[in-house]
């Protein structure tokens, strides 16, 4: 009997669909009668936001576009003053402070009463709309004025709150949407940007390049450097008083669409497979290199929870049992209170949030996780 080769005898198949295939074994499971409609929109064209650049002088043109996020506080003060109450907005929150917001600085102190950046916009279309927004123009210095970006990674940074005077650790950056985001907090006194690739790490310099004046790029507030994040914990522990860890993942959008650099290639099973591990072993370094007290955001854009929840999960239990750290996941059920008329987010998250794609919104994955280092 001769044997079949069956290398040679079977098709080929691309690596998008090879992701394809694997999402509908995992996820069909994961998210049962939801997963075809969650398919459909990860299948189809994203939607974006355009984060506005306040240090930029040009007026944005970003017209039929809101800020999701000055319009969702917006709209839950609304809601607070009809209902008068609100669940899972703390008291002190939603009593007072919603009759009348008239001036700048009332709406900035409502913001920041929800621990939301008042320096942070980003613009979207409204849900179903599915315009597109055009490229940034520079203004007169040649800084841009927008960066296009999933408006849902906004969210990590929303959830990091950073305060005045905080020293900040962004510890896989690039190619820098969420340090943009960060800067234009304008509260980070100090601000370590790491990205373990060279390359891209050129590209994130480009990117701030073009973001910010010169005078305020060189300052020696921003670091940039291009270590392995998992080394972190060691070379500066308990250093910093928020970090972002916004790891490598499986990044399931571009999975889907692009066959270049993609994850799913056959040559990188083994790279796909020890994912979680090294999500994991980066994520106890951003708790190690966090101060008592300090705060962190666990993030990826993937709805896999083996490289969600279970990577935090894990990271927690070692953290605690061989560092010795107390950790406190922090709730954020309030973001996801504040922008549910952009995002759809998951229900059945345990310790974080989850953005899932949605025809009508549709932005994500995006999952986030916020953790505080109480010793
Ligand atoms: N935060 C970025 C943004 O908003 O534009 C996106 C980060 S991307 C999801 C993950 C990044 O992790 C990649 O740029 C990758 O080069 C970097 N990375 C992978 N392994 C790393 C490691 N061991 N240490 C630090 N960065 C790493």
């Amino acid at each position: 009997r001769v044997k079949k080769k069956w290398a040679a005898t079977l098709p080929k198949i691309s690596s998008s669909k090879r992701a394809l295939q694997n999402f509908d074994v995992n996820y069909s499971t994961q998210f049962g009668e939801s997963w075809p409609i969650i398919r459909a929109s990860l299948l189809s064209e994203q939607k974006y936001g355009a984060l506005v650049n306040n240090f930029s002088l040009g007026t944005t043109d970003l017209q039929g576009a809101s800020d999701f996020i000055y319009e969702g506080v917006m709209k839950t003060l609304d809601t607070n003053n009809r209902d008068n109450q609100v669940s899972n907005v703390h008291p002190t929150q939603a009593a007072g402070m919603s009759e009348s917001v008239n001036s700048a600085s009332e709406m900035e102190a409502v913001m920041l009463s929800f621990g939301i950046s008042p320096n942070i916009k980003c613009f979207t279309f409204p849900k179903g709309d599915i315009s597109r927004f055009k490229p940034a123009r520079q203004d007169s210095f040649g800084i841009l004025e927008y960066y296009l970006l999933d408006a849902a990674s906004v969210l990590p940074v929303l959830a990091l709150d950073v305060r005045p005077g905080n020293v900040v650790l962004d510890l896989c950056a690039a190619p820098g949407g969420k340090t943009l985001a960060l800067l234009q907090t304008q509260a980070c006194w100090k601000l370590a940007v790491n990205d373990s690739s060279v390359s891209r790490t050129d590209r994130l310099k480009r990117v701030l390049q073009s973001y910010l004046p010169r005078e305020h790029y060189i300052k020696e507030n921003i670091r940039i450097t291009s270590f392995d994040g998992r080394k972190w914990g060691d070379l500066e522990s308990r250093t910093f008083d928020r970090v972002l860890v916004d790891v490598p993942c499986t990044t399931d959008r571009h999975s889907l669409l692009e066959d270049e650099n993609n994850i799913f290639a056959k040559h990188r099973a083994k790279e796909r497979e020890m994912l979680p591990i090294l999500q994991m072993q980066l994520l106890l370094a951003g708790i190690q290199a966090t101060k008592q007290g300090g705060e962190v955001v666990y993030s990826t854009c993937t709805l896999s929870q083996f490289q969600n929840e279970c990577v935090v999960e894990q990271a927690i239990q070692i953290a605690e049992e061989e560092l010795g750290r107390k950790i406190q996941i922090v709730d954020l059920s309030l973001i996801a209170q504040l922008f549910r008329n952009t995002f759809y987010f998951a229900q059945d998250v345990k310790l974080g949030e989850l953005v899932v794609p949605q025809l009508s919104a549709n932005f994500g994955p995006m999952y986030f996780c916020k953790m505080r280092c109480l010793n």
